[in-house]
């Protein structure tokens, strides 16, 4: 007969809320059919106020929404929804000259879904917070791993224990510097803080009408363009500008030595001082840019042990150049849920489930944390092969189409391969590991 202790359902909490916070909260909520877990969430902030701006999601992300039944959650917040067809993602473009050159056009099956990011987090927010399992002001300080439970802290002094501890807070995550100090000697050899890629982002968004009447028949209102980031959003209300600056002398910089972050236009306008005129009638319109450090993480050899895990930017905080971290979130928050909901998951034996997600994820992300750094390199002409390239450089035709290919065979992955079979993997190794399990208890 089972013990009271076994019965009761797993005590899960989750620090942060996030979109890799609330992403696995609705996918637990969706999985946990036999409602064997109690899901609570921790979020620092007393309000929910992502930053307007926008955020790119792809087919393999799709896959997973629409497993976990967010498939009309996500619509409703879509310009078009995704098919098998193949269709524009961007038109890539060398916009640092007087005259732009149209690169290529980059197609992909099912193309990309755009979202408006506070329009996001709030509709996740509304879909997994029917029961009040996200609380919010509460800032976890520390917490302490026993051999049966994780007992949390957070500012205001209250104390709360739990079976499972999810850090999903972040790239400055608090949880992941005190997992990885606390990992044995040998488990973990690299630093705990992100660090600087050398680049800003100038990021704003635009209303359509006002793009119209600053440059009328603007190529960004009708379709997305990189060289910079530009597209629309919120069913084509909006358009989403981000301009990167890098200096690559600057990478690997630690993050909280990055200068200071305040932006003006002018300043701005200065960075991009001749590039074509489709550029510049896009930034005259940035009046108060935001501007942010980008930063991430070096690729860690662990996410999780025993029964602390790191989700999303805690885990694998990358660079925004291939439009993945949030996606990478998600696939996360995939397949720690479908581990974690299996039949054979109890109390004691979640640091199995720990080992699985470091086995399947830790690989996955970390790649695309790689990719994603590279994509940044190739779009912004900063690789060995552009050694000898200015900014405003000619550059031959088929120079460009080796980049586009480059460029655009990094984003294979996105919807040529598929979320779910990394799941099956996760399960089948968790299988295996209950009979190895069993074998050695026999
Ligand atoms: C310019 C830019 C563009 C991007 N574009 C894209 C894109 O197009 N596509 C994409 O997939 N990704 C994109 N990303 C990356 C994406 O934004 C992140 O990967 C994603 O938001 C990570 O989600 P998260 O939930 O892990 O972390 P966050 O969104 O940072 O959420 C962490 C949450 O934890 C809370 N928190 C922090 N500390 C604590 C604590 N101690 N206690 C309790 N709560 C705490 C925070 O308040 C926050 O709510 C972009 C990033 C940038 C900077």
């Amino acid at each position: 007969m089972a013990s009271r202790n076994q019965q009761r359902p797993l005590r899960v909490a989750i620090v942060g809320a996030g979109i890799g916070g609330l992403m696995l909260t609705a996918a637990l909520q969706h999985m946990d059919k036999d409602k064997k877990l109690q899901v609570q969430v921790y979020e620092a902030a007393p309000l929910l106020a992502e930053i307007g701006a926008g955020i790119n999601l792809w087919l393999r992300s799709w896959e997973i929404l629409r497993a976990i039944d967010l498939e009309e959650t996500f619509v409703k917040m879509m310009d078009e929804a995704p098919t098998d067809e193949d269709r524009l993602v961007f038109q890539l473009r060398k916009s640092d000259q007087a005259e732009g050159v149209h690169l290529s056009d980059l197609k992909m099956k099912g193309g990309t879904m755009r979202f408006h990011r506070a329009e996001l987090q709030l509709a996740l927010m509304d879909r997994v917070n029917t029961n009040g399992c996200v609380h919010l002001d509460r800032r976890l300080v520390r917490y302490t791993e026993y051999e049966n439970h994780v007992e949390l802290e957070f500012h205001d002094g209250s104390l709360i224990n739990c079976d499972i501890l999810i850090a999903a807070d972040g790239i400055k995550s608090s949880v992941r510097k005190q997992f990885l100090n606390s990992l044995a000697k040998g488990m973990f050899t690299g630093g705990t803080d992100p660090v600087w890629s050398g680049t800003y982002a100038y990021r704003g968004l635009l209303s359509h009408d006002a793009i119209e009447k600053e440059f009328p028949g603007h190529r960004a209102k009708a379709s997305p363009v990189i060289h910079l980031v530009v597209y629309p959003l919120s069913n084509g209300r909006f358009t989403n500008v981000v301009a990167f600056c890098t200096d690559p002398e600057l990478e690997g910089v630690p993050w909280n030595e990055v200068p200071p972050l305040s932006a003006t236009h002018d300043e701005l306008r200065s960075q991009y001082r001749g590039w074509e005129p489709e550029v510049q009638a896009l930034l005259n319109l940035i009046q108060a840019p935001t501007k942010w450090a980008i930063n991430n993480l070096n690729p860690l050899e662990r996410y999780a042990s025993h029964r602390v895990f790191l989700a999303g930017d805690a885990a694998h905080a990358m660079t925004p150049h291939q439009g993945a971290g949030a996606g990478q979130a998600i696939e996360d928050a995939y397949i720690l849920a479908s581990l974690l909901t299996e039949s054979g998951v109890n109390r004691k034996n979640i640091p199995s489930v720990a080992e699985v997600y470091n086995s399947v994820r830790c690989p996955a992300a970390n790649a695309i944390l790689l990719a994603s750094r590279d994509q940044g390199k190739w779009c912004e002409l900063d690789h060995p092969r552009f050694k000898t390239v200015n900014e405003g450089d000619v550059v031959s035709k088929e120079r460009l189409d080796r980049l586009c290919c480059d460029i655009s065979s990094a984003w294979d992955w996105v919807w040529k391969t598929s979320a779910e079979s990394d799941r099956q993997k996760a399960l089948d190794m968790l299988s295996s590991q209950y009979a190895k399990d069993a074998c050695s208890i026999m």
